[in-house]
């Protein structure tokens, strides 16, 4: 299959919402990674998503919206506090997980009776999903288990040749994917963190949320039990900053014949040895986190991450990066 690649022009915008109303996949940009469409009301349609991801099929997909009333379509019941979500926060980096109505299918959401809904907050998502005039599911458009695609590039590097279209927008924003909110229960979970935080949520909801994100907690999303936001080189995270820890792993790697690379918050304190900034401030760093990855994945053969930041919203980057390296934390 050739992979057409479309810019933001008043024609290609209307070709891609004429692609994915015919069944095919087309790769847009949002504010948090680039997702990969398909028309949620058409079946094939999703069910080929899995099969250009290498997704495995008991991971439900997100359905993206433009405006609140679609989401009233596919969700059976807003509850007081999805209202308040809704109305308070949206469109936002956030993802609302809610009671189905039959209109989507069960292919979507993995056999659950519940659908993850997002309204993206970038213009150019907004553009793509009001010329798709449908509801589209999008996972992040990578192969599954690859770091998550910021750019269009990123996106033709894992799937060019295994899909329609790739709408050539902006590079991501905020970098990493939305904060996945369960509102099907009683008590409002945190199934996935990320821009939006905990505090966030509760001072509208006005009640505590728990969060949950043990893969091997039983209350979860399906989609933390998969390997993730992996590089193709091992990976190592450190959490406290320390330069001289730091340096002696490295120079461990190094003595074992590994040409390694150290991601961290200071790089010129490393001397002459390879090392690459991780960003200035934790927005910096979820903006530029699997950009990093996918650079020093071509260049090095070991990535060893530092990150010590400990404010809110590094719990969301801290949550990538942990899965990134597979729990390999020195
Ligand atoms: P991705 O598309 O890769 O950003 O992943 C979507 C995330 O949303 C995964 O972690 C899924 O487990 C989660 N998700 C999607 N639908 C549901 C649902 N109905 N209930 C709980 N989690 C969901
Ligand atoms: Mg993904």
């Amino acid at each position: 299959m050739k992979t057409q690649l479309l810019q933001f022009n008043d024609t290609d915008l209307a070709l891609s919402g004429e692609l994915i109303r015919n069944g095919k996949l087309v790769a847009f940009p949002t504010e948090t990674v680039y997702g990969l469409g398909a028309n949620a009301l058409d079946v094939a349609a999703v069910k080929s998503t899995y099969a250009a991801k290498g997704r495995p099929g008991d991971n439900p997909l997100i359905v993206h919206v433009y405006c609140k009333q679609q989401i009233y379509d596919i969700a059976a019941e807003v509850s007081m506090a999805a209202e308040k979500i809704i109305d308070n926060l949206m469109p936002a980096s956030i993802t609302v997980v809610l009671p189905k109505r039959n209109i989507v299918d069960g292919c979507i959401t993995a056999g659950l009776d519940t659908v993850a809904i997002r309204m993206p907050s970038s213009a150019q998502a907004r553009e793509f999903l009001s010329a798709c005039n449908v509801p589209v599911t999008a996972p992040s458009a990578n192969i599954s288990g690859r770091p998550s695609p910021t750019t269009w590039r990123r996106v033709k590097e894992d799937l060019d040749g295994r899909i329609s279209a790739i709408l050539c927008g902006d590079a991501c924003k905020v970098g990493i994917e939305s904060t996945v909110l369960d509102l099907s229960g009683g008590t409002p979970l945190v199934l996935r963190p990320g821009v939006v935080t905990p505090n966030q949520i509760e001072e509208i909801l006005g009640m505590p949320v728990t969060v949950v994100t043990d893969p091997k907690s039983k209350v979860n999303s399906p989609g933390v039990r998969y390997k993730h936001y992996a590089p193709k080189v091992p990976m190592a995270l450190d959490l406290s900053g320390d330069t001289q820890k730091l340096t002696a792993y490295y120079d461990g790697l190094v003595k074992q014949g590994y040409n390694p690379v150290l991601l961290v918050e200071r790089p010129e304190k490393f001397g002459s040895r390879n090392a690459v900034c991780i960003g200035g401030n934790d927005y910096e760093v979820a903006q530029r986190l699997f950009e990093n990855l996918r650079v020093l994945e071509s260049r090095y053969d070991y990535i060893v991450a530092s990150f010590s930041s400990t404010t809110a919203y590094a719990q969301s980057i801290l949550n990538r990066l942990i899965r990134s390296a597979a729990n390999n934390i020195i």
